[in-house]
């Protein structure tokens, strides 16, 4: 046994279908009495829902989160929750909408609850993000992290199949750089394992029948596994590239993360047995890259940067930001090694560890 450090994230977590009903003890459990509801415009029937059932409580709905939280929208959002008086954040929605609750909690240091409707993770993590001229900034403050977590499984039926598979595997990404993080430890990688073994078990099903109420329990259960670790321990080489792509290329986040992560997984084999092992357990699969290149093409998920919109005379200015500043990742991070990696990643290829 290696020795660690493990620093667990102090969040309250309230699993199961139908536990949205408990929101309003949760509120005042907090000791909040005017929370203001938020959510994109495309989830705006379902916060309304929300801000119904909390009554008295409810600030009213704000609806203008928008993907990556650009300053404009953190800043009319900080000023309305300010007009209203409000005393705390409910997110319903994904990492965008949380991500505005975070904006808002990091400038007023109000309480977040999140009650997640996609499986990216962000409910669980002090992770901020800002973007600025089309440049996205994160930081870490715990102001942001979510005091209280409802995971209603019954809220993710509406989330439509390809989502819910992109968006799945957007958390598969989460636990495989866990496994081989810099602060790894035995606990958060045994999350991190169970993490990706419920997604690789209940996605297929989502996929079967959308309106499977056990697979979408068990996926929000690997969601929040997901969730945690990308909160404990740093991530590397797979994140970072995505990051690129996406801020740079504006390609689609969780699509992006769907594609890239087997040629990751690939790049990083022969550095990480033991998270390679982990990950074929998990999938049950000879082989971790391969295995996962596999599962995203029996979901029907997009496996090339092609299919989602990149293009090839962007590779090399791609590999370049993304191999330009220093972060740590099991194996060295060179411009060539990026190049090869990005060229079968956007053909397509099957990649193997
Ligand atoms: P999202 O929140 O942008 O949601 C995608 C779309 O799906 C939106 O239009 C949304 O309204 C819709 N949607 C969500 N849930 C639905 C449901 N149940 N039914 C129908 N439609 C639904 O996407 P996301 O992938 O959850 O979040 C991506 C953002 O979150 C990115 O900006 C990413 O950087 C950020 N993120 C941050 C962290 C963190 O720790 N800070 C972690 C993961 C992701």
């Amino acid at each position: 046994m290696k020795n660690f450090v493990y620093n667990a994230l102090p969040c309250r977590v309230v699993f199961g279908a139908g536990m949205l009903a408990q929101l309003g003890e949760e509120v005042e459990r907090l000791g909040l009495s005017n929370v203001l509801v938020l959510s994109t415009p495309g989830q705006c029937a379902m916060a309304e829902r929300v801000s119904a059932q909390l009554g008295g409580l409810s600030a009213g709905v704000y609806d203008q989160a928008k993907m990556h939280v650009p300053r404009e929208t953190a800043e009319a959002a900080v000023a309305h929750a300010g007009n209203e008086n409000a005393d705390g954040c409910i997110a319903v929605g994904g990492g965008s909408t949380i991500g505005l609750a975070k904006a808002i909690a990091l400038e007023t240091g109000v309480p977040i609850v999140a009650v997640p409707t996609t499986y990216a993770g962000s409910e669980m993590t002090p992770i901020w993000g800002l973007t600025t001229d089309g440049v996205k900034k994160t930081g870490r403050d715990m102001k942001v992290m979510p005091r209280t977590v409802i995971y209603d499984p019954e809220l993710s039926l509406s989330l439509p199949s390809e989502l819910s598979v992109v968006s799945g595997m957007n958390a598969v990404a989460h636990c495989v750089e866990a496994l081989y993080a810099q602060e790894a430890n035995p606990v958060i990688s045994m999350m991190a394992e169970e993490g990706i073994r419920a997604m690789a078990q209940g996605l297929p099903r989502i996929v079967k029948n959308p309106e499977d109420s056990e697979a979408r329990s068990d996926v929000l259960y690997g969601a929040w596994l997901a969730g945690t670790v990308l909160g404990s321990v740093g991530m590397a080489l797979h994140h970072k590239l995505c990051h690129t792509l996406g801020g740079s290329f504006n390609l689609p986040h969780a699509q992006v993360h769907t594609v890239i992560l087997p040629y990751a997984t690939a790049y990083n084999s022969d550095a990480a047995p033991e998270a390679m092992e982990a990950i074929k357990r998990a999938l049950d699969a000879k082989d971790a890259a391969g295995g996962l290149f596999d599962l995203n093409k029996s979901l029907g998920a997009p496996v090339s940067l092609e299919a989602i919109g990149m293009q090839e005379s962007d590779l090399e200015q791609a590999a370049e930001i993304a191999s330009s500043n220093p972060y740590f990742n099991p194996r060295k991070v060179t411009r060539e090694g990026i190049v090869d990696l990005l060229r079968c990643a956007y053909e397509g290829r099957r990649p193997e560890s």
